[in-house]
Parts: C-alpha cells; sequence; structure tokens
C-alpha cells in the first residue's frame, strides 16, 4: 500500500526511534514546528553542500568564494573594543592554516572546539596579510562522506545540527516507504517530473545536484498544484451553484455609450469589453478582475459593464473603498452617461424612454436623500448606485441588481464582495485594481477569479518624468518647477510625509506642511488642503475647487492615492518619499501624467535602507507598473506582496512565485484539467486528502459537497 501525506500528518514524530525528549523539543520550536512525520518530511533543505565542489586551503586566494573541509586547531574569544564578542579560530585542512572570525556569536568557542571536523563556507578575505573568512558558514561533518550534503534551515535555532536531521529523514523516508502519487502519471509526462517516492528521497538524499534539482522541480509542483486546486474548484463550484444572468449584451444603450465617447477605445479596452461580454452573456456569473495600470482607462470598461445590464432592465453598482473615490466615480459616470436615455418599464408609459438615473450612497448621504434613494433602488428607477461599503448596510435593497464592480479590491475583504453580491440573484461581478500584480501572483492572490489585463494606455500620454531630489538644492528645482507649471495654467499636488501614529496625528502634520508651504514657499499661490480628518462635505469641496482650477497646489496626504482624476494637474512633489512603498508611488505617480501635457513627479528624501535605494531608483527608471511590481516582489519576497488573504501561501515552502513563475501557470492548468473532470475529486482521493490538510472545515465542505 502506498502512503498518503495525510496519514504521515497523523504520525506524531515522536514515533521515529531518532526523535525523543530534547529532540522532540527542539523539532517542536521551529517555525513552522516539526510534529508529524509529514513535518519533517517537508522540512526541506535549504541549500546543499556539494562535496564535489571542496577546494583545499593552500589553493584558496583572497576573493574566492569557497568551501573547505578542515579540523579546529585552536580556539580564542575575546571581546572588541566596543564589547562585541570575537571568535576566533585557527583550522587546518592537512594543506594550510586558514583563519575563521566569528562576531557576536560567543557560543561558536564551544561548538567548534579543537579537534572539530567542519565545512566551511564563505569568501576569503585579506586581513593584516592572512587569509581569513569572516562568519562564514559553518557545517559540522562529523564522518559524513556522502558526495551531496543537505543542510537543513533553522538547525542552529533548534541546537541541532544539519546532521541531526539526517538519520530522521532517513527513518521517516523508510517509515513511509511508496508515497501516493496524486499527480496523474499523464501530467507527470507532460510536465517532465519524476514521481513523488523518487522526489522525497533525493531532496533529502540526494545522489548528485541534478538529482537534488529534479526532487525540488517535482515537489514545487506538487505545492502549487495543491494551492491552485481549492482555488479552482471554488471557481467551478460557485459556477455550477449560481444560475448566473444571461444579459443580452449587444444592445443600443452600449452602443450608443461608445458612440459619444470623445474618443476611440484603446484595443485593450476594446479586448476587455469582448471578455466581459462573453461572461455576461453567459449562463455562470461572472468572477473577473480587470487589472490595468493608472490611467489605462478601467472607468469606461467598468460603465460598460454596468450598462450591460442596465439595458436589460437591470440595476448596476459600482463601489469604491473611500468617499473620495466615490465621489469621483459618481462625477465622472453621471458626466460620460449624461445623455442616455433608458426605455421606461413603467406601465403606463410603455415604450417610452427616460434618462438613465445614477446615484450616490456614501455615508454623507443625508436620512432625506437615503430615503428617496432607497425607494428608487426598490422600484428601479435608480439604474446605477455608486458608493462606499454604505452599499453593503442591511438596508440597502435592489429590485435586480445584474452587475457589480468593485473598485480597489485590496482594501476590500472577501466577505464585502460577497456581502455585495448577496444583494442580487448571482449577479455578475467585475473587480478593478490598479494595483499591479504579477500575473503569477494574481494567480495566486485571485486564483477564483478570471483575469483581464489592460495592456495599453490611451494615446497621446507623454510619460511622467519622475527625479529623485536629495539635497536642499534640487529641492528647490522641484518647487520651482511647480511655480513654472502654475504659471503655465497648470496644477500641482504635494504629497506630505506618512507620519506615525493616528490619522489625527497624520492629520496635523499635513496642516503643518500645508500652512508652511503657504507662508514660507508659496505665499502667491493658492493652496488647498486635502486629509482623511476633514468632514466629508469640505474634502469634496476642496476637491471641486481644485478640480475647476480655483486652487493652483493641493496639499494632501495619500488620500488621493486612488482615483482623483484631474488631467490639468501636471506636477507632484512627493515628501519623504522612502517612507512610501512601490506600490504606492505608483499609485501616487498615476495622479499626474493623465492629460497630454509633459508632467513630472518628484521625490524628495535620503534613503535609508538598500531597499529604499533600490525603489526609489526603480520609480526613477520606468513607468511601467507591471515592472515595478516585478521589482517590489524581489525587494520584498512574496509574503507581503501577497498579504494575508491566502490561508494557503504559508503551505509554499519550495516553491517560489518568482522563481518558479513558469510552474505557476503550468499547476494551474493541471488543476483545471483534474477539477473539469472530477470536480469534487471522488476519483482523486489522494489529492482530496492533500488539499484537505490545508484550508478548513467549511471550505472543505462547501468545495467537496457533490
Ligand atoms: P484608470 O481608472 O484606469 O486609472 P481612468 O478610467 O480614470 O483610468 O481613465 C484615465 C483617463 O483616460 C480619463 O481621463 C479618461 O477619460 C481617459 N481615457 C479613458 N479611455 C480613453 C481612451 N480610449 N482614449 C483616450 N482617453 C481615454
Ligand atoms: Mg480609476
Amino acid at each position: 500500500m502506498s502512503r498518503r501525506l495525510a496519514q504521515l500528518a497523523k504520525i506524531p514524530v515522536t514515533e521515529l526511534k531518532g526523535v525523543a525528549g530534547k529532540k522532540a523539543d527542539a523539532l517542536a520550536i521551529l517555525e513552522p514546528p516539526i510534529e508529524t512525520v509529514l513535518d519533517l518530511l517537508t522540512h526541506y533543505p535549504r541549500r546543499y553542500i556539494d562535496r564535489t565542489e571542496q577546494k583545499t586551503i593552500r589553493d584558496l586566494k583572497v576573493g574566492d568564494e569557497a568551501m573547505v573541509l578542515a579540523t579546529v586547531k585552536r580556539v580564542q574569544s575575546r571581546r572588541t573594543r566596543n564589547r562585541r564578542s570575537l571568535v576566533e579560530i585557527d583550522v587546518f585542512d592537512g594543506t594550510s592554516y586558514l583563519k575563521c572570525t566569528f562576531f557576536n556569536q560567543p557560543w561558536r568557542a564551544k561548538q567548534l572546539a579543537v579537534g572539530r571536523e567542519a565545512i566551511f563556507f564563505g569568501k576569503v578575505d585579506n586581513y593584516k596579510g592572512r587569509r581569513q573568512m569572516t562568519s562564514p558558514v559553518v557545517d559540522l561533518v562529523g564522518n559524513k562522506t556522502g558526495k551531496i550534503i543537505p543542510v537543513y534551515p533553522q538547525s542552529e535555532k533548534a541546537g541541532l545540527t544539519s546532521w541531526d536531521f539526517e538519520p530522521l529523514m532517513t527513518e521517516a523516508l523508510t517509515r513511509a516507504g511508496e508515497f501516493a502519487d496524486p499527480l496523474p502519471e499523464e501530467w507527470r509526462d507532460r510536465l517532465d517530473v519524476v514521481d513523488r517516492t523518487w522526489a522525497f528521497r533525493h531532496i533529502h538524499e540526494p545522489e548528485s545536484m541534478a538529482a537534488a534539482q529534479a526532487a525540488r522541480k517535482r515537489l514545487v509542483v506538487d505545492e502549487l498544484v495543491r494551492l491552485q486546486v481549492p482555488l479552482v474548484m471554488r471557481k467551478r463550484a460557485v459556477e455550477r451553484e449560481s444560475k448566473g444572468i444571461q444579459h443580452t449584451v449587444d444592445g443600443e444603450l452600449v452602443h450608443r455609450f461608445h458612440a459619444a465617447l470623445p474618443f476611440p477605445l484603446t484595443g485593450a479596452q476594446q479586448r476587455a469589453i469582448t471578455e466581459i461580454g462573453s461572461d455576461l452573456a453567459g449562463p455562470h456569473p461572472m468572477h473577473r478582475l480587470l487589472q490595468g495600470d493608472v490611467g489605462s482607462g478601467k472607468t469606461v470598461v467598468a460603465v460598460t459593464t454596468l450598462l450591460m445590464a442596465v439595458q436589460g432592465g437591470y440595476q448596476g453598482a459600482l463601489m469604491a473603498p473611500t468617499e473620495v473615490l466615490a465621489e469621483q466615480h459618481e462625477l465622472g459616470v453621471r458626466d460620460l452617461l449624461r445623455d442616455l436615455q433608458v426605455p421606461d418599464t413603467d406601465p403606463g408609459t410603455m415604450f417610452g424612454e427616460r434618462p438613465l438615473t445614477v446615484a450616490l450612497l456614501t455615508n454623507r448621504t443625508t436620512a432625506k436623500e437615503r430615503e428617496k434613494l432607497l425607494a428608487g433602488l426598490a422600484d428601479g428607477s435608480v439604474d446605477i448606485l455608486i458608493g462606499t461599503h454604505a452599499l453593503i448596510e442591511e438596508a440597502v435593497a435592489f429590485k435586480s441588481l445584474g452587475a457589480i464592480v468593485i473598485d480597489e479590491q485590496h482594501r476590500f475583504g472577501v466577505e464585502q464582495r460577497a456581502a455585495l453580491r448577496g444583494k442580487g440573484q448571482d449577479p455578475d461581478v467585475l473587480v478593478m485594481t490598479a494595483t499591479p500584480i504579477p500575473r503569477t501572483a494574481a494567480m495566486t492572490v485571485y486564483g477564483d477569479l478570471d483575469v483581464t489585463v489592460l495592456d495599453e494606455l490611451p494615446p497621446g500620454r507623454t510619460p511622467v518624468e519622475t527625479k529623485w531630489v536629495r539635497g536642499d538644492l534640487e529641492q528647490s528645482e522641484a518647487y520651482r518647477r511647480v511655480e513654472e507649471e502654475v504659471a503655465a495654467g497648470r496644477q500641482a499636488y504635494v504629497v506630505c510625509p506618512l507620519v506615525e501614529g493616528s490619522e489625527r496625528v497624520q492629520a496635523k502634520s499635513a496642516t503643518e506642511e500645508y500652512e508652511r508651504l503657504g507662508t514660507e514657499v508659496w505665499p502667491d499661490l493658492r493652496l488647498g488642503l486635502l486629509h482623511g480628518q476633514m468632514p466629508s462635505k469640505e474634502k469634496e469641496k476642496v476637491m471641486s475647487s481644485f478640480r475647476s482650477g480655483e486652487l493652483d497646489v493641493l496639499v494632501a496626504t495619500t488620500v488621493i492615492e486612488v482615483g482623483v482624476d484631474v488631467p490639468n494637474a501636471t506636477v507632484m512633489l512627493i515628501e519623504d518619499a522612502v517612507r512610501f512603498g512601490i506600490a504606492q508611488l505608483h499609485q501616487l505617480r498615476g495622479r499626474v501624467g493623465r492629460g497630454a501635457a509633459k508632467s513630472w513627479c518628484y521625490l524628495l528624501g535620503e534613503a535609508t535602507t538598500p531597499d529604499a535605494e533600490e525603489r526609489l531608483q526603480a520609480m526613477e527608471r520606468t513607468t511601467d507598473g507591471f515592472e515595478l511590481a516585478e521589482v517590489d516582489l524581489d525587494i520584498r519576497g512574496e509574503g507581503t506582496v501577497l498579504g494575508t488573504r491566502q490561508k494557503g501561501r504559508s503551505d509554499l515552502r519550495l516553491a517560489s512565485l518568482r522563481r518558479d513563475r513558469e510552474w505557476v501557470s503550468k499547476a494551474r492548468e493541471v488543476a483545471f484539467d483534474i477539477v473539469d473532470q472530477d470536480p469534487t475529486l471522488r476519483s482523486h482521493d489522494a489529492l482530496a486528502e492533500e488539499v484537505k490538510l490545508l484550508i478548513d472545515e467549511d471550505e472543505a465542505e462547501f468545495l467537496f459537497k457533490s
């Protein structure tokens, strides 16, 4: 009988002969802890020491990165002048001596006692004419003779050596025997991967580096398939369960809307609209993610989506994350739809037409307006409702909600998405995001959605010129640019530094900066202030004076990050830019360069870390959101980029969305193939069991009920 992973997850690691008392405690404090045999077997080597690459000390040259096997001959422990601990050891390998030094690792003196044999891996440098390694990686070899030696992560933390794992792995592998292989043979062939038994053996006990690589590839595929399968199952289950409205997408209303636009649609907008149209016309409700860089024209696509529903007699809703943004959308949408008529279904006026009605609902809506609006929603006379999360409040009920657009999804939780969906009978849903994320990450974070990318900007945009300015002199160049542009009839934004603390603290600091700029820097310009603590009415007043050109400079916090659309604004100053992440800087910068005139973005301030320097340089180098997203992924690592939504993310022990990007798409293909043949994995029990290990009970119940 071959072994299932789920079975190994039930065997405590203490059942292994090699694990008892202290060792069990040590394994339990690892992160994640090793409690079962499965935990142990999926505690994968961090790297391997390839003993065939071993050098002799005699041959080492300064600057080499090398590995030597040597015996400790002398150990000295002391403190440096600034009271750091310093352990110096001399090692000998039969050809020559080498000095190794360790700062702040006093325990090395004990670990590397005289007579100890170990592998030292590091860069050879020159200290007072002698070759030495500073803080080399140390592996205690014992009498290890194999050629490829796995090195396990966190062993030091647990007070174990890498070698302590070896007998445990051997015992666990022996005990596991043959592994059941959940990946159909056909896919193993197509992907050219080894079987699972072989993979587990060679990830822990490889015969060659190539074997270790092949093993890794197989286990990476496994992890990614396990991640994709539940996402794909969820997608298919939702499609199965829901009736979906089959909208008539090819109607008069949409034609009129497009004909009235002052510009032709871009190719990317057309493609997106075609995809969305076929979703809406189809029998399953749409769940689609529209990714488009700032300024790529998502609004027109969103409005088209809503109109496709409206022309068949349904209602549409658009939910935005902030009041400013909701109001902005409402203005924009109202403007786009100004002269459109819809068929009047009121029996009294058969075949008549009435103007299309757009309404706005936020927490600012007065009780009276709200009452009227809710009545209009209930009787169907409000066609499109735009608003903040106020839309999902219980009292809000539609006559027949047919399509939903959710803007800037990263600010809403999955539950909020579901709550809005629940206001109709399986309405179609379009989620829009302007936070570019790499495709592979999108497949993971939004794996239950289909993805459309607007990969083309409307013509006539001049890319924003971005400058990172560091000193006072340079800063005055940025200020001068603002003055010049204002003199030419344009407008500017100044984004205030992020300060730690509450919204109130943030608001206070923005107010101070607004006063400073208004008195010391630009006493002759008309400045406005916008921050999150202002009453909504005031916020809207400031925005509309900026929009209409009554203000020259808008001093603002990041409330302007999303959606604000004033094409006449051509300069942006971002103060203390190092404090912002790449995605945020990119969003902010997207507020300029929206018209035909040339625009500038100045990033002010010194970089405090190498990462910050890299971020700001990337911002200077490119305006391509997807390229920036890749840089971001590189700098921050995927955990932080993917955020907290995905439970499965923590199950990626080997796979890296960056390094293994091609495998992410292949795993998704595998998942579709399997799930479409066997929606509840009835004839794939091994896989089903593995998936259940990773998802919570509610989810399992939803996915596996037939
Ligand atoms: P996004 O929401 O993707 O950042 P918007 O929908 O706000 O972008 O559009 C940005 C600007 O581009 C708006 O001023 C809009 O009117 C304009 N726009 C949209 N589509 C086109 C197009 N096909 N041609 C020219 N301008 C367009
Ligand atoms: Mg927008």
